[in-house]
C-alpha cells in the first residue's frame, strides 16, 4: 500500500515541497484524496489526525488554486476547523506546502488580536483558515468577502458539529457560492456527519482510508481499574516507573485539568495545563515547553487538546473517561502518528465502566484492563436496597477484573 507522491498528479512545485519535507511515500488518504481533490469533485473523508490527512487535502488545494489562478486576489479557499490549535496547525501546512507557490494564506482565530487578522484580509490574500466563530465576527464586520470561493474544506467536521458550529457552518455556507468544490474530512462518519454532506455536498467520493470509528493500529491500547481517589498517585506511579519522557493526560474539566497539573508538580512531576480557559499565548507556551520536554506531562481537556500534533508523542492517559466515546478516538490519535508506536492508558473507575462499555463497542475490540498492585479498587457495591444481612467480601479478590 505504499504509493510514490510522484503518481497522483501533483506538480513540480508541490512534490518539491514534499520532498523537502522528507516524505517518502504517501499515505492511505493521501493515495486517495489527492486525485479525487485535483479531479475537481467533492469528497467526503474518513481520516483521523495521524493518517497525513492535512496533506491530503492541502496538497491538492493548492494546486487548483494554482490553476485557476489570474486577476486580483480573492478569497478562493476556505478551511474551517473546529479549534485555534487546528487552525493554526492547517495554516502552518498550507505555509509549508505551499512554500514554492505564490499563494497567499492568513488564519483567524478566536483568542488573537481582530486587528492584526483584519490587517491580513486587507492586504488581500488567496486562502483562509478559520474557526467558524471567529470568521462570523469578521463577516459581520464586512472584514471579508466569501463571494469569490472556489474551494471550501470542512476539516474535522464531527468535531465541529459537536462543539455546536451547526449554525455557524450553515451561516458560512450561505455566503460562499453555491457552485464551488467541497471537501469534507471527520474522523468518524455520524448520523449528523453524513446529514451536513447531504446538505453541503454534491455526489461526493467517498473515501474511507481505514474504516470509520476505527482506531490507529500503531496505538496500543490499555486500561487499569482503579478508584477515582486513587487515580492522581497511580498515574504519578506509572509515570515514574515507567519513565514516561513525554504523557499527554486527557481530563473532563478545565478545573480537574489545573488541579491535575499542580498536583503532579506536587509529585516532582513537570507539569502544565491547556484548556479553553487560558489564553492562546498560555497555550503555545505550554504547548511549545511540552514539545521540547522541558513539560513532562500536559494534562488538557478534549477541545484544547484537539488536532495537536506532537511529533513522536508516546503515551496518552485518559485520566478521565470522556463523555463521548467519539472523543476516545480522538484522545488516543495523539499518539501513534505517521508510523511511530505509541500507548494509549485509561484509568477507569467503577462508575466510569458502563463508558468504559462504549468505548469499546465503538472502537470494535476489547481493551485489556488490568489492576495495579497497590492501587486495587474498593469492591464495588451493586444499587438498591440490600436483602439479609450484609455479605462479606474478604474471601474473594476484590475489584478483579473479569
Ligand atoms: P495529520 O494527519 O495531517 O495531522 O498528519 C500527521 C503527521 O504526519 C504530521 O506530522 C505530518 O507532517 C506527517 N505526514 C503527513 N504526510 C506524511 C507522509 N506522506 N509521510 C510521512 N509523514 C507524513
Amino acid at each position: 500500500m505504499t504509493q510514490p507522491f510522484s503518481d497522483l498528479g501533483l506538480d513540480a512545485e508541490l512534490l518539491r515541497a514534499v520532498q523537502d519535507q522528507g516524505y517518502e511515500t504517501a499515505t492511505p488518504i493521501q493515495a486517495q484524496a489527492i486525485p479525487a481533490v485535483l479531479d475537481g469533485g467533492d469528497v467526503m473523508a474518513s481520516a483521523q489526525t495521524g493518517t497525513g490527512k492535512t496533506a491530503a487535502f492541502t496538497l491538492p488545494l493548492l494546486q487548483r488554486l494554482r490553476q485557476s489562478g489570474g486577476g486580483r486576489r480573492r478569497i478562493r479557499a476556505l478551511v474551517l476547523t473546529p479549534t485555534r490549535e487546528l487552525a493554526a496547525q492547517v495554516a502552518k501546512s498550507v505555509d509549508t506546502y505551499g512554500r514554492h507557490l505564490p499563494l497567499r494564506s492568513t488564519e483567524i482565530y478566536g483568542g488573537a488580536p481582530m486587528g492584526k487578522q483584519t490587517a491580513a484580509l486587507r492586504r488581500g490574500v488567496d486562502i483562509v483558515v478559520a474557526t467558524p466563530g471567529r470568521l462570523i465576527d469578521h463577516l459581520d464586520r464586512g472584514n471579508l468577502d466569501l463571494g469569490g470561493i472556489d474551494l471550501l474544506v470542512l476539516d474535522e467536521a464531527d468535531r465541529m458539529l459537536d462543539m455546536g458550529f451547526k449554525p455557524a457552518i450553515e451561516r458560512i455556507l450561505r455566503a460562499v457560492p453555491t457552485h464551488r468544490q467541497t471537501l469534507l474530512f471527520s474522523a468518524t462518519f455520524s448520523g449528523p456527519v453524513e446529514k451536513l454532506a447531504r446538505q453541503f455536498l454534491t455526489a461526493p467520493t467517498v473515501i474511507e482510508a481505514g474504516s470509520a470509528n476505527s482506531t490507529a493500529e500503531a496505538v496500543t491500547q490499555g486500561a487499569y481499574f482503579v478508584d477515582t481517589g486513587q487515580k492522581r498517585a497511580l498515574l504519578t506511579h506509572l509515570i515514574d516507573d515507567g519513565d514516561w519522557s513525554q504523557v499527554l493526560v486527557f481530563t473532563r474539566t478545565k478545573r480537574g485539568a489545573d488541579r491535575l497539573a499542580e498536583q503532579l508538580e506536587r509529585d516532582g512531576i513537570r507539569a502544565q495545563s491547556i484548556h479553553g480557559d487560558k489564553s492562546q499565548g498560555q497555550r503555545s507556551k505550554a504547548l511549545a515547553a511540552f514539545k521540547r520536554h522541558s513539560v513532562q506531562a500536559l494534562v488538557a481537556t478534549d477541545v484544547a487538546a484537539r488536532g495537536l500534533d506532537i511529533a513522536g508523542l508516546p503515551y496518552v492517559v485518559n485520566y478521565d473517561l470522556p463523555n463521548n466515546p467519539e472523543d476516545y478516538i480522538h484522545r488516543i490519535g495523539r499518539t501513534g502518528r505517521a508510523g511511530d508506536a505509541g500507548t494509549a492508558w485509561s484509568l477507569v473507575a467503577g462508575e466510569e465502566r458502563g463508558r468504559f462499555k462504549a468505548i469499546q463497542r465503538l472502537v470494535r475490540r476489547d481493551i485489556p484492563a488490568r489492576v495495579a498492585e497497590g492501587f486495587e479498587p474498593s469492591v464495588r457495591r451493586t444499587a438498591g436496597p440490600r436483602r439479609g444481612p450484609p455479605r462479606r467480601a474478604h474471601n474473594s479478590r476484590p475489584g478483579r477484573p473479569a
